[in-house]
């Protein structure tokens, strides 16, 4: 199911020619950049990266808890959830990150992301995950990889008119579990943009269609409570 207005893709057309290199590791813009990582263990790392990057931060890979200490922010990007969720365990970094974001830390999911930090999820089984975000979340919610579409979306919190955003198998919000989770963005009533406290978390990718006002926002959140 493809909302009115969008358009549809091929899976794949997007990341071709896209994941060439990084070198941007380390180098922030200035000394004074604040550090965000992307957890680096499955899915869409390069592209927020080098989007973090393009904001003025200092992008690093969180691989392991000693990469954890250093960051400001933490972007926990789109893939696959049930291996992020995994891997998160297997790494030791489910508890070290579920830590820092319960002490407030900055955290920004997209897609998968938003899934591993979804407190419930609507399914019969259960899955690894960080669930730190108070709403119950539907994996695959638009339907299957064919149903992967762009759109043209109003987002609460940022200005300068409709974002052009991606949606790769994506999930939606069924149920918003606490009183300080704001929803951001809506697509056919389904909350796509979620916000509570320093969490944030898009049913949609927006690192890979070159409109970086949310990472933007992102960044400047980081800085701020840094
Ligand atoms: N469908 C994937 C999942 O359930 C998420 C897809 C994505 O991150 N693009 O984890």
């Amino acid at each position: 199911m493809s909302p009115p207005g969008s358009r549809a893709w091929t899976p794949g057309e997007r990341l071709v020619g896209r994941v060439a290199s990084w070198d941007g590791d380390d180098r922030g813009p200035a000394s004074d950049a604040p550090v965000v990582g992307v957890l680096a263990l499955q899915g869409d790392v390069l592209e927020h990266l080098r989007a973090l990057h393009r904001c003025g931060a200092q992008a690093i890979r969180v691989r392991t808890p000693a990469d954890l200490a250093r960051v400001h922010g933490l972007v926990v990007p789109g893939g696959e959830s049930t291996t992020i969720g995994r891997l998160l365990e297997r790494f030791g970094l489910m508890g070290p990150v579920r830590g820092r974001i319960v002490a407030g830390l900055p955290t920004f999911g997209t897609c998968a992301g938003m899934i591993v930090l979804s407190r419930e999820l609507d399914q019969e089984f259960d899955q690894p995950r960080l669930a730190t975000l108070g709403v119950r979340t539907r994996r695959n919610a638009f339907g299957r990889q064919v149903s992967s579409f762009d759109v043209s979306l109003d987002v609460k919190g940022i200005d300068g008119g409709p974002m052009d955003v991606a949606f790769i198998r994506a999930p939606w919000v069924t149920q918003v579990l606490d009183d300080d989770v704001d929803v951001w963005a809506e697509v056919d009533g389904h909350p796509v943009v979620v916000a509570q406290r320093a969490m944030l978390a898009t049913s949609f990718h927006p690192e890979i269609t070159g409109d970086d006002r949310l990472h933007a926002w992102f960044v400047e959140q980081v800085r701020a409570a840094a």
